[in-house]
């Protein structure tokens, strides 16, 4: 591409804003769980800028959406770019909004420039990154993946008992949902464009981050037996206190993931209920929930395995029962040399400060990596503050995100 962009992104903002407009609580409050009407709202008004955009749509069983603009040559693979416009309850106006309307907002600079790509381009909105509804993640690109099976995913039930058929059909999306999985080679590469989510980029003052991997969560659940009765009357000798075990659980994931000596390796015990929950009670029984993660998944996985086998062993040393359940074990993501080398090259030419980084959330890329080589493009967001109402990208750092995304799908297209 050897003409400067000329991007006035004055469009881009509004519609930013527009969008945020649509949402379940009050603006600037973003609440947009996905098939509620906020969401069928705003699907709407961005399958109408695509439209606009002279996009062609197409929806998949799950209400994934694909906007193409057609390459030159369609016998071949398309380029992807994309994200969600999904947002857990009180969210802000950028987490993931960035990667769609950014993504058409490059595709409308390289139409503009007049730019005719080999290969297809195509905008993907995926349904539900947000785990809100259904308590599983980024539910749009797992399925596309094949990782989430369809018999499984007709399993989901929201807070209310609805089932996910139930509602997928009611938002007016029908079909198989085996139909939805892709195979390998569905895009010839895709790239995300998204906020940082952290605060380094703004820290160190660069305007956008290439992102080489992405960490991947894996989460047991854990509940312990124990004993319960009268904090005054049992004597502390045979007590089987199943909150003094959890607490030894809590201690033995922290010293794992610290063991690893990676600083990639972080592990959380983010919930720990504790019944019957009196002061004068002693806990009889305890479920934790915890968070294991790296960019590695044979050392995410030893965390695991420790985990576990602490698990084992607090159980006979205290005489209580461990049941452990692996809620979910996701892949952890490599990301592609030639994508990463197509947006450093961009980068330069746009005259854009960038660094190498990891991605320590998951994103619907982490799942698009099992059907095509991947990469994933940061800006930074203020202050590192993400999930909040007061998350925010300035016009500046959007922009810089837009520019290298243009340049990049346009080298990759090529
Ligand atoms: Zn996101």
């Amino acid at each position: 591409m050897s003409t400067q962009p000329n991007l006035t992104i004055d469009g881009l903002i509004a519609e930013l804003l527009a969008l945020g407009q649509i949402s379940e609580a009050e603006p600037p409050v973003v609440t947009r769980v996905v098939f509620s009407k906020a969401d069928m709202r705003a699907r709407a008004y961005v399958r109408g800028l695509c439209e606009s955009a002279g996009l062609t749509l197409r929806e998949d069983a799950i209400g994934n959406t694909f906007a193409r603009w057609e390459g030159i040559d369609q016998s071949l693979a398309p380029i992807g770019t994309g994200s969600h416009i999904d947002a857990i309850p009180n969210a802000g106006l950028y987490d993931g909004c960035v990667g769609v309307l950014g993504g058409l907002e490059a595709i409308r600079v390289l139409k503009q420039l007049g730019y005719k790509p080999r290969r297809s381009i195509e905008l993907v909105i995926f349904t539900s990154e947000e785990p809100t509804r259904f308590g599983i993640g980024c539910l749009g690109s797992r399925m596309m993946a094949g990782v989430l099976p369809a018999e499984k995913a007709l399993a989901l039930r929201d807070k209310e008992g609805n089932g996910l058929d139930e509602l997928r059909t009611k938002a007016g999306f029908s079909g198989a949902l085996e139909s939805i999985v892709q195979s390998y080679g569905r895009f010839h590469q895709f790239v995300e464009l998204h906020i940082e989510q952290g605060p380094y980029l703004e820290q160190e003052g660069l305007d956008v981050g290439l992102v080489t991997h992405i960490a991947a969560p894996a989460s047991l659940r854990i509940v312990i037996e124990g004993e319960g009765g009268h904090a005054g009357g049992k004597l502390m000798p045979g007590r089987k206190d199943a909150l003094a075990a959890a607490a030894v659980l809590v201690l033995a994931l922290e010293s794992a993931a610290k063991s690893t000596g990676a600083i990639d390796t972080v592990g959380t015990v983010g919930v720990c209920e504790v019944f019957p929950g009196a002061v004068n009670s002693i806990p009889s029984r305890v479920k934790l929930e915890t968070d294991i993660r790296d960019i590695d998944r044979a050392r995410r996985d030893s965390v695991l395995d420790a985990l576990r086998s602490e698990c084992t062993g607090v159980a006979e040393r205290r005489g209580v029962t461990v049941t452990t359940e692996l809620v979910n074990a996701d892949p952890p993501t490599v990301c592609d040399e030639a994508i990463l080398s197509a947006l450093e090259e961009s980068a330069k030419a746009a005259g854009k400060t960038y660094k190498r980084m990891v991605a320590r959330a998951y994103h619907d890329t982490s799942f698009v990596s099992c059907i095509a080589p991947v990469a994933m493009l940061f800006i930074p967001c203020r202050g590192g503050v993400s999930h909040r109402p007061d998350e925010y990208a300035s016009p500046e750092w959007i922009g810089s995100g837009v520019h290298v995304l243009a340049r990049t799908l346009a080298k990759l297209a090529e």
